[in-house]
Protein backbone atom coordinates (compact mmCIF):
# COMPACT_ATOMS: atom_id res chain seq x y z
CA UNK A 1 0.00 0.00 0.00
CA UNK A 2 0.93 3.52 -0.87
CA UNK A 3 2.91 6.10 1.67
CA UNK A 4 4.14 9.37 1.33
CA UNK A 5 7.63 8.09 0.38
CA UNK A 6 7.54 6.82 -2.68
CA UNK A 7 9.84 4.22 -2.74
CA UNK A 8 10.62 3.48 0.81
CA UNK A 9 12.16 0.23 0.84
CA UNK A 10 14.00 0.23 -2.49
CA UNK A 11 11.78 -2.63 -3.50
CA UNK A 12 12.10 -2.05 -7.11
CA UNK A 13 15.72 -3.58 -6.54
CA UNK A 14 14.66 -6.80 -5.28
CA UNK A 15 13.49 -8.43 -8.47
CA UNK A 16 14.90 -11.89 -9.28
CA UNK A 17 13.83 -11.24 -13.03
CA UNK A 18 12.73 -14.70 -12.77
CA UNK A 19 9.67 -13.88 -14.74
CA UNK A 20 7.28 -15.56 -12.86
CA UNK A 21 4.93 -12.23 -13.15
CA UNK A 22 5.42 -12.79 -17.05
CA UNK A 23 3.05 -15.92 -17.16
CA UNK A 24 -0.02 -13.84 -15.49
CA UNK A 25 0.03 -10.38 -16.82
CA UNK A 26 -3.09 -9.05 -18.55
CA UNK A 27 -1.56 -6.41 -20.28
CA UNK A 28 1.34 -8.23 -20.61
CA UNK A 29 -0.41 -11.45 -22.11
CA UNK A 30 -2.07 -9.33 -24.92
CA UNK A 31 1.17 -6.51 -25.78
CA UNK A 32 3.84 -8.89 -25.47
CA UNK A 33 5.37 -5.66 -24.42
CA UNK A 34 8.34 -6.68 -21.73
CA UNK A 35 8.30 -2.95 -20.18
CA UNK A 36 4.29 -3.67 -19.40
CA UNK A 37 5.28 -6.30 -16.93
CA UNK A 38 6.53 -6.12 -13.24
CA UNK A 39 9.25 -6.70 -14.03
CA UNK A 40 9.42 -4.12 -17.07
CA UNK A 41 8.30 -1.53 -14.56
CA UNK A 42 10.60 -2.48 -11.84
CA UNK A 43 13.98 -2.23 -14.50
CA UNK A 44 12.40 1.28 -15.02
CA UNK A 45 12.39 2.09 -11.72
CA UNK A 46 14.97 0.73 -10.72
CA UNK A 47 17.01 3.32 -13.71
CA UNK A 48 14.56 6.44 -12.83
CA UNK A 49 13.80 6.02 -8.93
CA UNK A 50 10.74 7.22 -10.64
CA UNK A 51 12.46 10.87 -10.41
CA UNK A 52 11.89 10.97 -15.13
CA UNK A 53 8.47 11.31 -16.04
CA UNK A 54 8.36 11.29 -19.55
CA UNK A 55 4.93 10.79 -21.77
CA UNK A 56 6.69 7.49 -21.99
CA UNK A 57 7.02 6.80 -18.39
CA UNK A 58 3.48 7.74 -17.19
CA UNK A 59 2.69 5.42 -20.16
CA UNK A 60 3.94 2.52 -18.91
CA UNK A 61 2.56 2.95 -15.40
CA UNK A 62 -1.18 3.88 -16.62
CA UNK A 63 -0.85 0.59 -18.51
CA UNK A 64 -1.94 -1.32 -15.23
CA UNK A 65 -5.04 -2.84 -14.13
CA UNK A 66 -3.77 -3.19 -10.32
CA UNK A 67 -5.07 -6.70 -10.51
CA UNK A 68 -2.72 -7.90 -8.11
CA UNK A 69 -1.59 -10.98 -10.21
CA UNK A 70 1.88 -10.35 -10.08
CA UNK A 71 2.24 -9.99 -6.69
CA UNK A 72 0.56 -13.06 -5.65
CA UNK A 73 2.93 -14.76 -7.75
CA UNK A 74 6.00 -13.16 -7.33
CA UNK A 75 8.73 -15.08 -5.26
CA UNK A 76 10.07 -12.02 -3.87
CA UNK A 77 6.65 -11.03 -2.41
CA UNK A 78 7.21 -7.48 -4.47
CA UNK A 79 4.26 -5.09 -4.21
CA UNK A 80 4.09 -3.56 -7.75
CA UNK A 81 0.74 -2.63 -7.67
CA UNK A 82 1.32 -0.40 -4.72
CA UNK A 83 4.13 0.92 -6.52
CA UNK A 84 2.01 2.05 -10.11
CA UNK A 85 -0.29 3.61 -7.41
CA UNK A 86 2.69 6.00 -5.87
CA UNK A 87 4.18 6.45 -9.28
CA UNK A 88 0.67 7.96 -10.71
CA UNK A 89 0.38 10.08 -7.46
CA UNK A 90 2.63 12.05 -9.37
CA UNK A 91 0.58 12.15 -12.63
CA UNK A 92 -2.36 15.01 -13.17
CA UNK A 93 -4.32 11.83 -14.30
CA UNK A 94 -4.21 8.81 -15.98
CA UNK A 95 -2.61 9.48 -19.55
CA UNK A 96 -5.01 8.18 -22.63
CA UNK A 97 -8.42 8.68 -24.11
CA UNK A 98 -11.62 8.78 -22.05
CA UNK A 99 -11.08 12.18 -20.54
CA UNK A 100 -15.07 13.29 -20.14
CA UNK A 101 -16.18 10.03 -18.60
CA UNK A 102 -13.10 9.76 -16.25
CA UNK A 103 -13.35 13.33 -15.57
CA UNK A 104 -17.60 12.72 -14.85
CA UNK A 105 -16.27 9.59 -13.11
CA UNK A 106 -13.95 11.47 -10.55
CA UNK A 107 -16.43 13.99 -9.63
CA UNK A 108 -19.46 11.77 -9.24
CA UNK A 109 -18.69 9.03 -7.33
CA UNK A 110 -17.66 11.10 -4.20
CA UNK A 111 -20.85 13.35 -4.56
CA UNK A 112 -23.82 11.84 -2.73
CA UNK A 113 -26.27 14.50 -4.01
CA UNK A 114 -24.59 13.93 -7.94
CA UNK A 115 -24.96 10.34 -7.62
CA UNK A 116 -28.30 10.58 -6.33
CA UNK A 117 -29.14 13.10 -9.04
CA UNK A 118 -28.34 10.58 -11.72
CA UNK A 119 -30.42 7.58 -9.69
CA UNK A 120 -33.36 10.52 -10.01
CA UNK A 121 -32.89 10.75 -13.74
CA UNK A 122 -32.37 7.31 -14.48
CA UNK A 123 -35.63 6.38 -12.30
CA UNK A 124 -37.80 9.05 -14.17
CA UNK A 125 -36.51 7.50 -17.20
CA UNK A 126 -37.03 4.53 -16.04
CA UNK A 127 -40.08 3.82 -18.02
CA UNK A 128 -38.86 5.00 -21.53
CA UNK A 129 -35.50 2.53 -20.30
CA UNK A 130 -38.01 -0.22 -19.73
CA UNK A 131 -38.67 -0.10 -23.34
CA UNK A 132 -35.20 -0.81 -24.90
CA UNK A 133 -35.10 -3.90 -26.63
CA UNK A 134 -32.66 -6.16 -24.82
CA UNK A 135 -29.72 -5.70 -27.06
CA UNK A 136 -29.80 -2.00 -26.99
CA UNK A 137 -26.50 -0.06 -27.06
CA UNK A 138 -27.89 2.52 -24.47
CA UNK A 139 -28.82 -0.62 -21.66
CA UNK A 140 -25.34 -1.60 -22.77
CA UNK A 141 -23.46 1.34 -21.43
CA UNK A 142 -25.54 1.82 -18.85
CA UNK A 143 -24.92 -1.83 -17.28
CA UNK A 144 -28.54 -2.34 -17.07
CA UNK A 145 -29.34 -6.42 -16.82
CA UNK A 146 -32.99 -5.47 -17.78
CA UNK A 147 -36.06 -3.23 -17.52
CA UNK A 148 -34.54 -1.49 -14.00
CA UNK A 149 -36.35 -2.37 -11.17
CA UNK A 150 -36.46 0.69 -9.00
CA UNK A 151 -37.12 -1.56 -5.30
CA UNK A 152 -37.60 0.67 -2.27
CA UNK A 153 -34.61 0.73 -0.14
CA UNK A 154 -34.16 1.28 3.88
CA UNK A 155 -33.95 5.23 3.53
CA UNK A 156 -32.19 7.32 6.34
CA UNK A 157 -35.06 8.12 8.59
CA UNK A 158 -35.65 4.12 9.00
CA UNK A 159 -32.00 4.00 9.58
CA UNK A 160 -31.72 6.51 12.48
CA UNK A 161 -34.93 4.80 13.70
CA UNK A 162 -33.02 1.47 13.74
CA UNK A 163 -30.09 2.84 15.47
CA UNK A 164 -31.84 4.78 18.26
CA UNK A 165 -34.27 1.61 19.03
CA UNK A 166 -31.89 -0.18 20.88
CA UNK A 167 -32.49 -2.85 18.43
CA UNK A 168 -29.28 -5.06 18.07
CA UNK A 169 -28.47 -4.69 14.45
CA UNK A 170 -27.46 -8.19 13.10
CA UNK A 171 -25.53 -6.99 9.58
CA UNK A 172 -24.53 -4.24 7.59
CA UNK A 173 -24.45 -3.48 3.71
CA UNK A 174 -21.80 -1.74 1.79
CA UNK A 175 -23.76 -1.37 -1.38
CA UNK A 176 -21.05 -0.15 -4.15
CA UNK A 177 -21.94 2.87 -6.48
CA UNK A 178 -22.96 1.20 -8.88
CA UNK A 179 -25.61 -1.52 -6.91
CA UNK A 180 -26.86 1.50 -4.83
CA UNK A 181 -27.32 3.86 -7.68
CA UNK A 182 -27.57 2.56 -11.43
CA UNK A 183 -28.67 -0.93 -10.59
CA UNK A 184 -30.39 -1.17 -7.44
CA UNK A 185 -31.88 -4.67 -8.15
CA UNK A 186 -28.71 -5.84 -6.89
CA UNK A 187 -28.91 -4.15 -3.55
CA UNK A 188 -32.51 -5.56 -3.14
CA UNK A 189 -31.18 -9.07 -4.04
CA UNK A 190 -28.29 -9.23 -1.95
CA UNK A 191 -30.60 -7.72 1.22
CA UNK A 192 -33.06 -10.62 0.55
CA UNK A 193 -30.37 -12.73 0.56
CA UNK A 194 -28.49 -11.52 3.53
CA UNK A 195 -31.98 -11.32 5.41
CA UNK A 196 -32.63 -15.02 4.69
CA UNK A 197 -29.69 -16.01 7.49
CA UNK A 198 -31.75 -14.55 10.11
CA UNK A 199 -32.04 -11.77 11.86
CA UNK A 200 -34.38 -9.50 9.08
CA UNK A 201 -32.63 -7.23 6.66
CA UNK A 202 -29.22 -5.26 6.90
CA UNK A 203 -29.07 -1.91 7.88
CA UNK A 204 -27.64 0.21 5.08
CA UNK A 205 -26.59 3.52 6.24
CA UNK A 206 -27.54 5.90 3.98
CA UNK A 207 -24.30 8.23 4.54
CA UNK A 208 -21.61 5.75 3.06
CA UNK A 209 -19.72 6.95 0.00
CA UNK A 210 -18.13 5.31 -2.62
CA UNK A 211 -15.56 3.22 -1.53
CA UNK A 212 -12.48 5.26 -3.40
CA UNK A 213 -10.78 2.73 -5.27
CA UNK A 214 -10.77 4.74 -8.36
CA UNK A 215 -9.23 7.10 -6.61
CA UNK A 216 -6.30 5.13 -5.17
CA UNK A 217 -6.03 3.42 -8.19
CA UNK A 218 -5.37 7.22 -9.91
CA UNK A 219 -2.86 8.06 -7.45
CA UNK A 220 -5.23 10.48 -5.28
CA UNK A 221 -5.01 9.25 -2.22
CA UNK A 222 -5.57 12.15 -0.33
CA UNK A 223 -9.61 11.85 -1.98
CA UNK A 224 -9.02 8.24 -1.38
CA UNK A 225 -8.05 8.70 2.48
CA UNK A 226 -11.22 11.35 3.10
CA UNK A 227 -13.37 8.49 1.05
CA UNK A 228 -11.88 5.60 3.51
CA UNK A 229 -12.54 8.24 6.73
CA UNK A 230 -15.98 8.45 5.47
CA UNK A 231 -17.17 5.27 5.27
CA UNK A 232 -15.67 4.24 8.58
CA UNK A 233 -17.02 6.65 10.42
CA UNK A 234 -20.58 6.22 9.09
CA UNK A 235 -20.48 2.21 10.05
CA UNK A 236 -19.37 2.54 13.38
CA UNK A 237 -21.29 2.44 16.38
CA UNK A 238 -22.05 -1.11 16.18
CA UNK A 239 -20.21 -4.46 16.09
CA UNK A 240 -22.27 -5.90 13.28
CA UNK A 241 -20.81 -7.81 10.05
CA UNK A 242 -20.16 -5.62 7.15
CA UNK A 243 -21.56 -7.22 3.94
CA UNK A 244 -19.79 -6.37 1.11
CA UNK A 245 -21.44 -7.89 -2.39
CA UNK A 246 -18.96 -6.17 -4.99
CA UNK A 247 -15.30 -7.59 -5.04
CA UNK A 248 -13.23 -4.75 -6.20
CA UNK A 249 -14.64 -2.82 -3.40
CA UNK A 250 -14.27 -5.11 -0.32
CA UNK A 251 -10.34 -6.16 -1.28
CA UNK A 252 -10.50 -1.81 -1.31
CA UNK A 253 -12.21 -1.37 2.13
CA UNK A 254 -10.11 -4.07 3.58
CA UNK A 255 -7.13 -2.09 2.59
CA UNK A 256 -8.25 0.98 4.57
CA UNK A 257 -5.70 0.01 7.71
CA UNK A 258 -3.15 0.25 5.37
CA UNK A 259 -4.30 3.49 3.36
CA UNK A 260 -4.66 5.06 6.88
CA UNK A 261 -1.27 3.47 7.96
CA UNK A 262 0.41 6.96 9.01
CA UNK A 263 -2.89 8.05 10.95
CA UNK A 264 -2.42 7.34 14.26
CA UNK A 265 -6.20 8.29 14.97
CA UNK A 266 -7.94 6.70 12.67
CA UNK A 267 -5.42 3.63 11.48
CA UNK A 268 -7.17 1.92 14.72
CA UNK A 269 -10.67 2.63 13.67
CA UNK A 270 -9.68 1.05 10.40
CA UNK A 271 -8.38 -1.94 11.31
CA UNK A 272 -11.57 -2.20 13.49
CA UNK A 273 -13.91 -1.38 10.59
CA UNK A 274 -11.63 -4.03 8.46
CA UNK A 275 -12.17 -7.06 11.14
CA UNK A 276 -15.65 -6.45 10.31
CA UNK A 277 -16.02 -6.64 6.73
CA UNK A 278 -17.59 -9.78 4.83
CA UNK A 279 -17.04 -10.79 1.28
CA UNK A 280 -20.67 -11.62 0.01
CA UNK A 281 -20.36 -15.18 -1.53
CA UNK A 282 -18.53 -16.69 2.02
CA UNK A 283 -20.71 -14.88 3.89
CA UNK A 284 -23.51 -16.42 2.57
CA UNK A 285 -21.69 -20.12 2.04
CA UNK A 286 -20.92 -19.72 6.07
CA UNK A 287 -23.95 -20.99 7.02
CA UNK A 288 -27.01 -22.65 6.38
CA UNK A 289 -29.24 -20.80 3.98
CA UNK A 290 -32.16 -21.86 2.09
CA UNK A 291 -31.76 -21.69 -2.06
CA UNK A 292 -33.94 -23.46 -4.35
CA UNK A 293 -32.20 -26.64 -3.45
CA UNK A 294 -35.66 -28.47 -2.36
CA UNK A 295 -36.48 -28.15 -5.65
CA UNK A 296 -36.61 -31.42 -7.75
CA UNK A 297 -33.87 -31.32 -10.31
CA UNK A 298 -35.16 -30.69 -14.14
CA UNK A 299 -34.17 -32.73 -16.58
CA UNK A 300 -30.60 -32.33 -17.41
CA UNK A 301 -31.36 -30.65 -20.76
CA UNK A 302 -33.41 -28.14 -19.54
CA UNK A 303 -30.80 -27.28 -16.99
CA UNK A 304 -28.73 -23.16 -17.55
CA UNK A 305 -25.26 -23.79 -18.32
CA UNK A 306 -24.02 -21.22 -15.62
CA UNK A 307 -20.20 -19.63 -15.66
CA UNK A 308 -19.00 -18.15 -12.42
CA UNK A 309 -16.52 -15.61 -13.39
CA UNK A 310 -13.86 -15.04 -10.42
CA UNK A 311 -12.97 -11.41 -9.77
CA UNK A 312 -8.86 -10.88 -10.01
CA UNK A 313 -9.70 -9.39 -6.44
CA UNK A 314 -10.80 -12.70 -5.20
CA UNK A 315 -8.81 -15.12 -6.89
CA UNK A 316 -6.63 -15.66 -4.39
CA UNK A 317 -8.00 -17.34 -1.27
CA UNK A 318 -9.62 -20.47 -1.89
CA UNK A 319 -12.87 -19.81 0.06
CA UNK A 320 -13.42 -16.62 -1.95
CA UNK A 321 -13.61 -19.27 -5.39
CA UNK A 322 -14.95 -22.11 -3.43
CA UNK A 323 -17.88 -19.96 -1.99
CA UNK A 324 -20.06 -19.00 -5.01
CA UNK A 325 -19.96 -22.19 -6.43
CA UNK A 326 -21.19 -24.10 -3.68
CA UNK A 327 -23.88 -21.82 -3.87
CA UNK A 328 -24.61 -21.80 -7.26
CA UNK A 329 -24.66 -26.12 -6.85
CA UNK A 330 -27.12 -25.44 -4.33
CA UNK A 331 -29.51 -24.54 -7.46
CA UNK A 332 -30.76 -27.87 -9.41
CA UNK A 333 -31.68 -25.91 -12.17
CA UNK A 334 -27.99 -24.93 -13.28
CA UNK A 335 -25.19 -26.87 -14.10
CA UNK A 336 -21.68 -25.13 -13.27
CA UNK A 337 -19.82 -24.89 -16.22
CA UNK A 338 -16.09 -24.19 -15.59
CA UNK A 339 -13.89 -22.32 -18.48
CA UNK A 340 -11.51 -24.37 -20.15
CA UNK A 341 -8.02 -22.18 -19.24
CA UNK A 342 -8.72 -21.11 -15.94
CA UNK A 343 -9.96 -17.86 -14.46
CA UNK A 344 -9.25 -14.50 -16.94
CA UNK A 345 -9.16 -10.92 -15.95
CA UNK A 346 -12.00 -9.08 -17.90
CA UNK A 347 -10.09 -5.85 -18.57
CA UNK A 348 -11.92 -3.66 -16.39
CA UNK A 349 -9.67 -2.11 -13.98
CA UNK A 350 -11.85 0.75 -13.13
CA UNK A 351 -9.90 4.06 -14.52
CA UNK A 352 -8.35 1.33 -16.69
CA UNK A 353 -11.14 0.92 -19.34
CA UNK A 354 -11.91 4.87 -19.97
CA UNK A 355 -7.67 5.41 -20.00
CA UNK A 356 -7.33 2.66 -22.46
CA UNK A 357 -10.28 1.15 -24.01
CA UNK A 358 -8.92 -0.48 -26.85
CA UNK A 359 -6.62 -2.63 -24.47
CA UNK A 360 -9.23 -3.01 -22.07
CA UNK A 361 -11.50 -4.45 -24.96
CA UNK A 362 -8.46 -6.51 -26.20
CA UNK A 363 -8.17 -8.02 -22.47
CA UNK A 364 -11.85 -8.90 -22.48
CA UNK A 365 -12.21 -10.37 -25.47
CA UNK A 366 -9.56 -13.51 -23.93
CA UNK A 367 -11.86 -13.92 -21.04
CA UNK A 368 -15.23 -13.68 -23.32
CA UNK A 369 -13.41 -15.70 -25.96
CA UNK A 370 -12.83 -18.85 -23.13
CA UNK A 371 -16.74 -18.19 -21.85
CA UNK A 372 -18.06 -18.95 -24.93
CA UNK A 373 -16.15 -21.79 -25.37
CA UNK A 374 -18.66 -23.73 -23.02
CA UNK A 375 -21.36 -22.22 -24.46
CA UNK A 376 -23.11 -21.29 -21.40
CA UNK A 377 -26.97 -19.44 -21.14
CA UNK A 378 -25.66 -17.28 -17.82
CA UNK A 379 -22.32 -15.81 -16.10
CA UNK A 380 -22.46 -14.46 -12.81
CA UNK A 381 -20.13 -12.75 -10.71
CA UNK A 382 -19.39 -11.17 -7.35
CA UNK A 383 -17.78 -7.62 -8.97
CA UNK A 384 -19.52 -4.79 -10.69
CA UNK A 385 -16.97 -3.54 -12.65
CA UNK A 386 -16.17 -7.12 -14.30
CA UNK A 387 -19.99 -7.12 -14.90
CA UNK A 388 -20.48 -4.23 -16.48
CA UNK A 389 -17.36 -5.47 -18.43
CA UNK A 390 -19.27 -8.82 -19.18
CA UNK A 391 -22.47 -7.18 -20.05
CA UNK A 392 -20.86 -5.06 -22.37
CA UNK A 393 -18.44 -7.72 -24.47
CA UNK A 394 -20.68 -10.56 -23.79
CA UNK A 395 -23.58 -8.66 -25.44
CA UNK A 396 -21.87 -8.19 -28.64
CA UNK A 397 -21.91 -12.14 -28.96
CA UNK A 398 -23.98 -14.32 -31.80
CA UNK A 399 -26.00 -15.47 -29.30
CA UNK A 400 -28.01 -14.28 -25.74
CA UNK A 401 -26.13 -14.58 -22.39
CA UNK A 402 -27.55 -13.37 -19.44
CA UNK A 403 -24.95 -11.62 -17.41
CA UNK A 404 -25.86 -11.23 -13.54
CA UNK A 405 -24.83 -10.09 -10.44
CA UNK A 406 -24.72 -13.21 -8.04
CA UNK A 407 -27.12 -12.22 -5.80
CA UNK A 408 -29.64 -11.45 -8.60
CA UNK A 409 -28.90 -14.84 -9.74
CA UNK A 410 -29.10 -16.62 -6.41
CA UNK A 411 -32.91 -14.87 -6.18
CA UNK A 412 -34.02 -15.38 -9.43
CA UNK A 413 -36.92 -17.87 -9.79
CA UNK A 414 -35.76 -20.94 -12.82
CA UNK A 415 -38.32 -20.43 -15.78
CA UNK A 416 -40.90 -23.06 -16.06
S1 LIG B 1 -1.06 -5.51 -11.34
FE1 LIG B 1 -1.84 -6.80 -13.02
S2 LIG B 1 -1.75 -5.48 -14.86
FE2 LIG B 1 -0.43 -4.51 -13.27
S3 LIG B 1 1.64 -5.32 -13.71
FE3 LIG B 1 0.71 -6.66 -12.15
S4 LIG B 1 -0.23 -8.36 -13.33
FE4 LIG B 1 0.18 -6.66 -14.79
S1 LIG C 1 7.87 -12.37 -10.32
FE1 LIG C 1 8.78 -10.81 -8.95
S2 LIG C 1 10.99 -11.35 -8.86
FE2 LIG C 1 10.12 -12.47 -10.62
S3 LIG C 1 10.48 -11.09 -12.39
FE3 LIG C 1 8.42 -10.61 -11.64
S4 LIG C 1 8.71 -8.93 -10.19
FE4 LIG C 1 10.75 -9.84 -10.52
Amino acid sequence: MASDNPFPSAEHLLCAKCGACTTVCPVYLVTGQEALTARGRLHLLAKTAGERQSAAYRNIFSKCLLCDACRQVCPRGIDLPAMVVDSRRRFPAMPGRGKLIRTLIEKCLPNRRIMAGIAKLLRISAPVLAKLPADSGLRLKLGLSGPPKMRKLPDKESESRVRSSGVNIATMLFTGCFAAHLDKSITAAAVELVSRKGNGAPLIPAAQSCCGLSFYGNGQLDEARRLARLNIKVFEGSTAPIVVPCGSCFSHLAGYPDLLADDARWQPRAAAFADRLREFGTFLAAAPLRLDSEQKPPAATLRKKVVYHDPCHLRHRPEFISAPRALLGNLPWLELRETPNGPKCCGFGGLFNPAHPDLSRRIAERAVEDILAVNPDLVTTTCTGCLIQLRQHLGQADRRIRVLHLAQLLTEKPER
